[in-house]
């Protein structure tokens, strides 16, 4: 009779212990379910993944890339911690195809891993897509793109690689009132105007004021503004200072170069340090606009920083780009290749 209670006891004891660990099991250690490729972008030497987000604890992915479609001995693995669902990975080979793969690691509480199964694999031709590229160079680099006619983008790239033609003439392009310039007779387009004077009466009601010294500009003009540079600065500080005409922003009709009388109405950085140019940096891309070449960022934009110098992008763009701190030409490296060009 003792004997059988023991057996009895053993027997619920171990009984009760395996269901313990199958329920502990079922709630998060079950086999996660085959990951899928959401994106993958191919780029100048880089190749870009996503994926979607599994949620919960000990969550991990596991990738693979390889220039092999059986990701045999060259294939990359990375482990990523399960607050990433992305991954770029750079240095790859122009006109190389790659192939890449994701699956899901879930660790239980005793450290058990259960792994999802494989995404189905995913391929890319490595393309030199980058919009911009090593802007060291002085000169002027080859042309990439020409947009010959305004289709009214807002997002129009005009660079040392993506130029206009000479008799290039903006849409809808509208006279800026005097009370809004240094000079008189100047242009832009009707869009960029309407947000520019909003973005002027917000600035007054908060006592500051700046005016427009600098906005469409013809080819003839650019020609003999950069021929000055040339002159006065140098054939290589030109570069960086100056556009060759055909491949300046102010082309487009929607950029445009701000003074304010707080610093002597000087066309230099120290218009960042004025109330006017700490407003800006703040608020312009409420209303649309982005500084265009931001410090820290000549190798992209090829030019040194211009705390003056606004672009109208739309509200949408702008916001993203002043947050994130991007250039116009790293925005639109992150759009789906093929957009420009
Ligand atoms: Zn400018």
């Amino acid at each position: 009779m003792k004997r059988i209670t023991v057996i009895v006891l053993i027997f619920i004891m171990v009984f009760s212990l395996s269901a313990a660990s199958v329920s502990a099991a079922s709630k998060n250690t079950e086999k996660p379910e085959r990951q899928e490729i959401t994106s993958i972008l191919p780029g100048n030497h880089k190749l870009s993944l996503m994926w979607n987000k599994v949620e919960g604890d000990n969550v991990k992915y596991e990738v693979k890339i390889a220039a092999d479609k059986h990701f045999t001995e060259d294939a990359k693995t990375f482990i990523l911690d399960g607050s990433d669902n992305d991954i770029t990975r750079t240095k790859l080979t122009n006109g190389q195809k790659y192939y890449a793969k994701v699956r899901t690691i879930v660790t239980d509480e005793n450290g058990k891993k259960f792994y999802g199964s494989w995404s189905y694999r995913k391929s890319r031709v490595i393309k030199d897509t980058s919009i911009y590229s090593n802007t060291s160079i002085r000169g002027v680099p080859e042309l990439r793109y020409m947009t010959y006619e305004d289709n009214d983008d807002l997002l129009m790239l005009i660079n040392k690689y993506y130029g206009v033609p000479s008799d290039y003439y903006p849409n809808d392009m509208v006279s800026i009132a005097s009370k809004y310039m240094t000079y008189s007779n100047a242009k832009m387009k009707e869009v960029a105007y309407k947000a520019f004077k909003k973005m002027y009466k917000a600035a007054a009601e908060k006592g500051l004021n700046f005016k427009i010294c600098s906005a469409y500009r013809t080819y003839s003009t650019q020609r003999s503004l950069f021929n000055n540079y040339i002159n006065s600065r140098g054939y290589k500080t030109a570069f960086v200072l100056s556009a060759y005409p055909g491949r300046s922003e102010h082309h487009s009709g929607l950029a445009i170069d701000l003074l304010t009388g707080r610093n002597g109405w000087s066309l230099t950085n120290s218009f960042a340090n004025t109330k006017e140019g700490k407003w800006i940096k703040k608020h312009c891309a409420e209303y649309g606009f982005i500084i265009r070449y931001p410090d820290g960022k000549t190798d992209i934009t090829g030019y040194g920083y211009e705390s003056w110098h606004l672009r109208y992008v739309g509200k949408t763009a702008a916001k993203e780009i002043m947050s994130e701190g991007l250039t116009l030409e790293e925005y639109l490296d992150k759009l789906p290749p093929g957009y420009k060009g």
